[in-house]
């Protein structure tokens, strides 16, 4: 398994080497980062302040040929998004092209008036991104809140679930490979 990492428009904040190491364990993956895509600027609602996560994820979709037996695409975006109907979502992904998106704006503790702690910004970063990969394994969302699939409503829940996939997640995975 190969994943690519993908930096859309200006990514700060030295999450890649955190994304790495986590991403190569969980998903026994080559992690590869890949050189950054612009952010398509249709994508950005002037009026919500924020980007269209489909369009984005849509242009990531366009742009890869992807084997899905052996790659996946993960895009970083440093900017906040949303889909419909939700105000504002961490990620997303789709499971038919294999690719994924992970909005880093809400994951940062500054972002709630809170002083910067980069070891816990990295930790919601890996964490969001084994979710989005794992929707791209055709897990959904799990009832268990320590495990990487259980959705998050807010950061707390990003905080509650652990770097990795339940037994039960871990399983389908699994089973998903072969
Ligand atoms: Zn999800
Ligand atoms: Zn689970």
């Amino acid at each position: 398994m190969k994943i690519f990492v993908i930096p859309i428009g200006t990514v700060r904040g030295g999450v890649f080497g955190a994304l790495k190491r986590s991403l190569a364990q969980v998903f026994s993956a080559d992690v590869e980062m890949t050189a950054r895509r612009p952010i398509t600027e249709e994508a950005y609602d002037f009026q919500r302040r924020q980007y269209y996560a489909n369009a984005i994820l849509d242009d990531l979709d366009d742009e890869f040929i992807i084997d899905k037996k052996e790659e996946r695409v993960l895009g970083i975006l440093d900017a906040d998004m949303h889909t419909d109907p939700m105000n504002f979502i961490f990620g997303l992904a789709n499971h038919r092209t294999a690719c994924c998106l992970v909005s880093l704006a809400r994951l940062r503790p500054e972002f709630y008036g809170q002083k910067q702690d980069r070891e816990l910004f990295h930790s919601r970063v890996v964490k969001e991104a084994i979710h989005e990969l794992g929707h791209t394994f055709r897990l959904g969302h799990c009832r268990n809140r320590h495990c990487a699939m259980y959705f998050s409503d807010s950061v707390t829940d990003t905080d509650a679930k652990k770097a990795g996939f339940c037994p039960v997640c871990r399983k389908k995975f699994s089973s998903e490979q072969t």
